[in-house]
């Protein structure tokens, strides 16, 4: 085996209830606390019979799709198993042994090893205040050895985004060489206007590639999709990359259902934006120095009491995420969960 691994810590997902055991709230993964829309159920349905057909490699049809909704060329959008696919698939189109990777930490807990895995030093810059892109520092830790740099907006764990004009300004200085990944795993959750918008930052810059999604918003994480926009010759390098027939053909025909059913969709997001309102003031009232959020989670930063407060959660019947020593991260779910999160959780002590 290779030395290097051994050393990685490998990737915690969130906790998942005991099977056969005890109904829980489930949020400690960033889903979706709905099921598949009516639509794209039925588009599932017709494809099961011919599963015995590997799909279609290229995904051609959800790539023309996906170009036309963004404005740009088919060569531009490479598929993945879900966005964190597209992410290493970019690493290791990207960097190998000597090359540096870097990330804002605390983050999308899957960029180290994909750089490590890739055999690449990861470079992790420390969030500033107010758990925000240390976007200054960032750039400071760029050297000639550094191929891509991930920003992550919304940040997962902490919630913020990553403003448009400090985005700008972050890309006017970097060297054009070195890539700059804008994970919007959760940007249909946003409504601040000044977020950052990879989409546009794409047409503006040779050097951007942005990640999306259908894990998140669109509710389908068990069918493992996503997709990225990167320029032509290195989304051919990230193809180059990928896992053969990783993307399957469930999960492509469920993905532009999906694309198709933009109205219900946008009627699902309604009632988590409005339970993220309700929970994070309810948190603050509490006492809890929340964050603010604009993805469908919401940190809490208990630091040494983050174990303490997840096994009262799970004693009563609520799966969080927990960052030992740092917080946890709690998805919106269900009204009804979240009223048991906010029972659980209770006044803060620490006010
Ligand atoms: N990027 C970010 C920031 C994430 O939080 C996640 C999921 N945890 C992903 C990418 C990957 O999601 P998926 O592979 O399901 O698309």
């Amino acid at each position: 085996m290779r030395p290097d691994l051994a050393a990685l810590p490998p990737y915690r997902p969130g906790r998942s209830a005991a099977p056969g055991g005890a109904p829980v709230h489930k949020l400690s993964s960033n889903e979706l606390p709905f099921g598949p829309l009516p639509s794209v159920e039925r588009a599932l349905a017709a494809l099961l019979g011919s599963v015995n057909r590997y799909p279609d490699m290229a995904g051609a049809e959800l790539v023309a799709r996906l170009a036309a909704r963004h404005d740009v060329d088919p060569t531009q959008v490479v598929l993945g198993a879900g966005s964190v696919e597209v992410v290493s698939q970019l690493v290791r189109a990207l960097a190998g042994p000597g090359d540096e990777v870097v990330f804002a930490w605390r983050s999308f807990e899957a960029y180290p090893l994909l750089v490590a895995a890739a055999g690449a030093t990861p470079v992790p810059v420390p969030l500033a205040a107010g758990f925000r892109h240390d976007l200054d520092a960032m750039g400071a830790a760029i050297t000639p050895r550094t191929r891509l740099v991930l920003v992550c907006t919304p940040n997962n764990p902490t919630g913020g985004v990553v403003d448009q004009e400090e985005l700008v300004a972050f890309l006017d200085r970097v060297p054009v060489d070195v890539v700059v990944l804008v994970d919007e795993a959760y940007v249909e959750f946003v409504t601040d206007p000044a977020a950052a918008r990879g989409e546009e930052l794409f047409a503006r810059y040779p050097n951007v590639v942005v990640a999306r999604t259908f894990s998140k918003a669109y509710g389908l994480a068990g069918l493992r999709i996503g997709y990225g926009l990167a320029p032509a010759d290195l989304a051919r390098a990230m193809r180059t990359v990928a896992v053969p027939f990783g993307v399957t053909a469930l999960a492509q025909a469920a993905a532009v259902a999906s694309l198709d059913a933009g109205d219900e969709l946008a009627a699902r997001l309604a009632p988590v934006l409005a339970e993220r309102t309700r929970v994070v003031s309810s948190l603050r009232a509490h006492g809890y120095a929340v964050p603010e959020t604009q993805a469908n989670f919401v940190w809490l930063p208990l630091g040494e009491r983050t174990e303490e407060v997840t096994e009262r959660l799970l004693a009563h019947a609520v799966l969080v995420r927990p960052f030992p020593g740092d917080g946890l991260r709690a998805t919106f779910g269900t009204v009804a969960a979240n009223d048991d999160l906010l029972v659980a959780l209770g006044p803060s002590l620490a006010v």
